[in-house]
């Protein structure tokens, strides 16, 4: 019998519920992660101190650095002090920046990475893309994915509300991300691999219908896992496909024409949103779609509209147009609809005045 089947990469092992960071060490050892106790931790500014210190216990051996933000200097200097430590693995504690910059030194050092997340702000706690800054603005970068997840719902309970919450935009924003992929299959034949679409998109499907708040933990772990598979999509696909459409080129253009406004999750919710709109608009579908959105955007107090964020109409237009220039050669909507600058704005003030308030 032919085996007809495929080996996807998936990390080791997922732990997603409250006290999972006590069991890290037993981890580390079972899985023979790090057989001989040489672990390096890498800790953000948040919470990672505290975390470090109720990890010790269990890793006897390790060896705490500090991660100075999430740029490309701080991923290379934390890089070339894992290898210069000659470690067994590198394990990352923290929210998405610290995250990202350990995926990337690990990646650099040539160790396994174990992604332990604080918080649950975006996708990237479990993928295998990070995204750092530079002196040119933001980049994504291809990275090993992390060999395992750790979730511990008190750590994330104890993070700021804010950065718990902004995770279900980047969640939701799969739908938008899906959608223009199967677009792009039928405007330009572009390969859609259907195993790493269903991953994607079931992640949403369960978090939109998951009826509870960031205050519980049913909730939060649909959140965690939605965002453990959405990294997992990625891997499959080869590529932040099944999880970037025209919603994450919004997210890029305002992080870079207009930084400091809202964080990942939140601006992805918002243009996913956008995309809705535009497909409602243009091509006569997808506007169940955008009612859920926003209806989920609103349930759990994330913005939804350009001046949520504190951006005008005009600022949120010329976002809009100088999206697809974040994402060279990615099909979307709008790649798709290639409207003008006035038709973008005229797009921008009926979203505005249908969904305002
Ligand atoms: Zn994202």
């Amino acid at each position: 019998m032919p085996l007809l089947s495929r080996m996807l990469n998936a990390p080791l092992s997922i732990d997603v519920r409250r006290g999972a960071v006590a069991g890290l060490g037993e981890l580390l050892a079972d899985r023979r992660i790090a057989t001989e106790g040489r672990v390096a931790i890498a800790v953000g500014p948040g919470q990672g101190d505290q975390i470090a210190e109720h990890v010790r216990p269990s890793l006897s051996a390790c060896e705490v650095f500090h991660v100075d933000g999430g740029t490309v200097d701080a991923a290379v200097s934390l890089g070339s002090k894992l290898r210069a430590g000659s470690y067994e693995a590198v394990v990352g504690i923290g929210g998405g920046r610290t995250i990202d910059a350990t995926k990337y030194a690990a990646t650099l050092s040539g160790i396994p990475m174990v992604s332990v997340a604080t918080n649950l702000s975006h996708d990237g706690i479990c993928s295998p893309v990070a995204s750092l800054t530079h002196e040119k603005g933001k980049g994504s970068f291809g990275v090993v994915m992390p060999l395992a997840m750790v979730v511990d719902l008190d750590y994330v309970r104890a993070a700021p509300p804010r950065l718990v919450r902004a995770g279900i935009g980047d969640v939701v924003s799969n739908f938008s991300a899906v959608d223009d992929w199967l677009l792009a299959a039928d405007a330009v034949g572009e390969r859609v691999d259907r195993m790493a679409l269903t991953v994607a998109r079931t992640a949403a499907e369960a978090l939109l219908h998951q009826p509870g708040t960031i205050e519980s933990d049913g909730f939060l772990t649909v959140l965690a896992e939605g965002l453990v598979l959405s990294g997992m999509a990625m891997a499959f696909a080869g590529d932040s496909r099944p999880a970037s459409g025209g919603d994450h080129e919004i997210l890029h253009a305002i992080d870079q024409l207009y930084p400091g406004t809202g964080n990942h999750g939140e601006l992805a919710g918002i243009g996913a949103a956008f995309c809705y709109h535009l497909r409602a608009t243009h091509l006569g579908e997808g506007a169940e779609r955008l009612e859920q959105i926003l209806h989920c955007l609103e349930r759990h107090g994330l913005p939804r509209l350009p001046g949520d964020v504190g951006l005008s109409v005009e600022q949120f237009t010329q976002a809009v147009l100088f999206a697809p220039q974040t994402r060279p050669g990615r099909y979307t909507i709008l790649e798709h609809l290639g409207l003008a600058e006035d038709a973008t704005r005229k797009a921008v003030e009926e979203y505005v005045r249908a969904h305002g308030d």
